[in-house]
């Protein structure tokens, strides 16, 4: 033994003297590497850029059926990010319109009318991760981040093609890799981020059609991919290098920047309170709401919106008002990912989804993957529970003989396909999502009534429902009850 013992020493030593020659020399690569990159591209001097052009960007986890890209597309006019290096943040003025054609999809409960945009982002190492991102995901950016994260380097040859590869850690862990081609240029960055529906994601930039703009090699198409679905894509029409850029902040809201990560778990929701709809229901308040319902040997929840955290507060309450019952099922609304995002902790607690059928393969596919950037709850049983997926079409009942929840299919939604609606008809109670997101009380008939409105009340009437409180998902912020009459008005209708 003794003779190994000795060479696994010698081995140790001599790979600890010869690691600190190689830092020595990877670290003069990296530095080599990125000048000669940024040479190539004509970048050594950029300080800012203002970036034209036009194209789309998508809203996370919105479309209207699941089965195809999870985006609710948006389009990007009179687009311009004016990027100030040096102090690691942007400002992006374009023109948001609709990009979905027909119309249709969340982000926004109605038609998509043209916003003009105009925010400054920050970007710099105190930022979320996925807002430094969206400075990494620029050419220049990445070369200056892998710099100062003394990132490594590496050949590869892909697909006959060589490249030289920058690699450094992310904070939150996934690696974010630079790929140089032969020309010097960056051609692709990609990484991955935590989405708390899809788990670990791929997030990748690719650059093409590299053009000289004002001096500047600079990509003329600039395409993002998440999940892997495409959902942001820029054509480049001109670039502007070391103009002036204003990083004040815009007087009032400017909405969010960027073409922005996945969904996050969101912020801190207040505690959850509970309002009694009275024989074994309630409403669970204080977030996204849910139904809370006791029948007679389980709970059943409606809707497991948001994230983990507002699910365990649903969960928590349910299992405080119905105590030693177990939640044997969690009806969903829609597959939006703000209505999905609790459904992993339900599946936690061996619940059932009960879903529209279009949802179902989708379900399935999405509750297994993996979760090892931000390991939740489900992710880290062992044994996995079983996907228990129950679903409907047009109308499902559930009913233990005194307790009755009706769901019905929202025909005609241009939200979302599967689109379902929860009738407690002892209540008289309606629980919907994002098919009536209500503004302040006693406003008018808006001048053009919103689609989704109309829709609504006619299917309530098609469906012959006896309401008389609507339960928004999305909880007006005055906490009153929402009347049919609200609907009618909203609707422009008068009530029958
Ligand atoms: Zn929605």
């Amino acid at each position: 033994m003794a003779p190994t013992h000795f060479t696994a020493i010698a081995l140790a030593a001599a790979g600890f003297f010869s690691t600190g020659l190689l830092y020595a020399d990877a670290s003069a690569d990296l530095k080599a590497t990125v000048d000669r990159s940024m040479k190539a591209m004509g970048a050594e001097n950029v300080k800012t850029l203002a970036i034209s052009g036009q194209g789309w960007d998508g809203c996370v986890g919105q479309p209207y059926n699941p089965n195809t890209p999870w985006w609710r597309k948006f389009s990007n006019k009179d687009y311009v990010r004016s990027i100030d290096f040096e102090a690691r943040g942007w400002r992006l003025q374009r023109i948001r319109g609709e990009g979905e054609n027909p119309p249709r999809g969340g982000c926004g409960a109605g038609p998509i009318a043209d916003q003009t945009q105009n925010l400054v982002v920050m970007a710099g190492a105190t930022a979320p991760w996925n807002t430094q991102l969206e400075y990494i995901f620029l050419p220049e950016g990445f070369l200056r981040v892998a710099l100062e994260k003394n990132a490594s380097i590496s050949p590869e040859t892909i697909k006959g093609k060589k490249y030289t590869v920058i690699s450094f850690m992310g904070d939150n862990k996934a690696p974010v890799n630079g790929y140089i081609n032969e020309q010097g240029y960056v051609e692709k960055v990609e990484t991955r981020i935590d989405n708390n529906v899809l788990g670990d994601t791929v997030w990748n930039a690719i650059y093409t059609d590299w053009k000289d703009f004002n001096g500047l090699k600079f990509p003329a198409r600039i395409e993002q991919y998440q999940g892997p679905p495409k959902f942001f894509e820029l054509a480049v029409t001109d670039v502007k290098v070391n103009v002036p850029v204003d990083l004040t902040p815009p007087a009032g809201r400017g909405g969010r920047g960027g073409p922005g990560g996945p969904g996050g778990r969101g912020g801190q929701p207040p505690s959850s309170l509970s309002e009694d709809l009275g024989d074994g229901f309630w409403l669970i308040t204080g977030g996204y709401a849910a139904i809370v319902a006791d029948f007679k040997d389980y709970i059943v929840v409606i809707e497991g919106p948001q994230n983990e955290m507002r699910a365990g507060q649903i969960i928590a309450e349910a299992k405080r008002l119905v105590p030693n019952k177990p939640i044997r099922y969690v009806v969903n609304t829609h597959a939006h990912f703000d209505h999905a995002g609790g459904l992993r902790t339900f599946v936690a607690e061996g619940a059932t989804i009960i879903t529209h059928q279009v949802n179902k393969g989708y379900y399935e596919k999405i509750l297994k993957d993996p979760h090892t950037l931000v390991p939740d709850k489900l992710s880290q049983m062992n044994p996995q529970p079983r996907i228990k997926i129950e679903t409907m079409t047009e109308k499902k009942v559930l009913t233990d003989g005194r307790h009755t929840i009706e769901l019905y299919h929202v025909q005609g939604s241009t939200h979302n396909e599967g689109m379902i609606v929860a009738y407690l008809p002892k209540q008289k109670v309606l629980l919907e999502a994002d098919e009536f997101n209500v503004g302040p009380a006693n406003a008018p008939t808006p001048a053009s009534v919103n689609p989704y409105h109309t829709n609504l009340l006619a299917n309530i009437e098609r469906l012959h429902l006896d309401v008389d409180r609507i339960i928004p998902v999305h909880l007006p912020g005055d906490g009153r009850k929402v009347t049919m009459a609200e609907l009618y008005t909203a609707a422009g209708k008068s009530k029958p």
